[in-house]
């Protein structure tokens, strides 16, 4: 078989469309190894690693191949500092159930007391009580002075009650960032395996196809401004028919004025609307009325039509969908 990427005629592989991390179902064998592997490390984790979906498959339980469900918790607090105290870092971990636990990160500080003599204020966790022995005498070693006795040690043990510190509904101030541009590689293969599929064999020749391809691995900067493409967090006309409150992932194919356009719409975060194939492509197949499909990424149950019925029946009330086309020579 011919692949999608390299055109080679290689071995194929099962290929997800929709990433099987954000629970698609549909698959196609027209990719190769090599290229399934540059793909899945390269374009679709940055849309399945992307904060707003890993919020969805946490939500929806979507472990996807590290069988590990994400929890966008972890991430978002993953710098977090205490709100009563920013200069105390937080160590926030999964636990397990969808939650998080959160502990205070080791932290030291250097003081001098009344009488000017300089110690070190160490802080850690209370549930680490063993660790104030090991810490201690580590900063013993360093400053040769004799490691502590097994009397000392009781001592130190039986005092420590009294050094904890309690807060009261502690506050976190976390700091995480929003990928604005990277997952649009995702949206973009995940468009042109569709035209792959939905179109003649022939489509893999065209000059689109060749942009689009570029494309896909291109600087995240060269995929925002290309007027392929318009793609966008949130959900595009008439993709919205679909509904705030359903999480589906949608795609349909579809001609308007000799352009080929497909749009696409990822739980309901993501969208957009990619013109394919141009009219010197000559690569739509006659007669092609469109395609639709929709997976439901809970139950993996999918919906796939030759027929745009689905589409004008829901979209009814929209307008066409027509991307922006910019002006050259201006
Ligand atoms: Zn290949």
């Amino acid at each position: 078989m011919r692949c999608y990427f390299c055109l080679q005629e290689r071995p194929g592989s099962e290929e997800h469309v929709f990433p099987l991390a954000i629970g698609g179902t549909i698959v196609t064998d027209r990719v190769c190894k090599p290229c399934n592997d540059q793909l899945g490390s390269q374009v679709d984790s940055c849309l399945t690693d992307h904060l707003l979906c890993k919020v969805k498959r946490a939500g929806l339980g979507l472990a996807g191949n590290a069988r590990r469900t994400p929890n966008p918790l972890v991430e978002m607090l993953a710098k977090a500092v205490l709100a009563e105290d920013p200069t105390k870092r937080m160590e926030v971990r999964d636990n397990g159930r969808g939650g998080i636990t959160v502990k205070h990160a080791y932290h030291e500080a250097v003081q001098t007391d009344d009488q000017g003599n300089t110690f070190k204020m160490v802080t850690i966790d209370a549930s680490r009580p063993n660790d104030v022995l090991k810490i201690l005498d580590r900063h013993r070693k360093r400053s040769n002075i004799p490691l502590l006795t097994d009397a000392e040690k009781t001592d130190i043990l039986a005092r420590l009650p009294d050094a904890i510190k309690t807060i009261e509904q502690p506050g976190l101030i976390g700091q995480f960032t929003v990928d604005l541009q990277e997952f649009q590689r995702g949206i973009v293969k995940i468009a042109y395996e569709l035209a792959c599929m939905w179109l003649d064999d022939t489509y893999l020749d065209s000059a689109t196809a060749a942009e689009i391809r570029n494309l896909i691995f291109a600087p995240a900067e060269d995929i925002v401004k290309h007027d392929l493409t318009n793609i966008q967090i949130g959900v595009l006309r008439p993709l919205q028919a679909w509904g705030e409150t359903s999480l589906d992932h949608v795609a349909y194919g579809f001609v308007e004025k000799g352009v080929t356009i497909i749009a696409v719409r990822v739980f309901d975060v993501f969208s957009a609307a990619m013109a394919v194939a141009m009219p010197g492509d000559g690569t739509v197949p006659k007669p092609w009325r469109g395609s639709f499909l929709s997976i439901n990424p809970a139950t993996g149950s999918t919906c796939q039509s030759n027929w745009p019925e689905a589409i004008e029946t829901r979209t009814r009330r929209h307008r066409p969908l027509v991307p922006q086309r910019k002006r050259k020579g201006r």
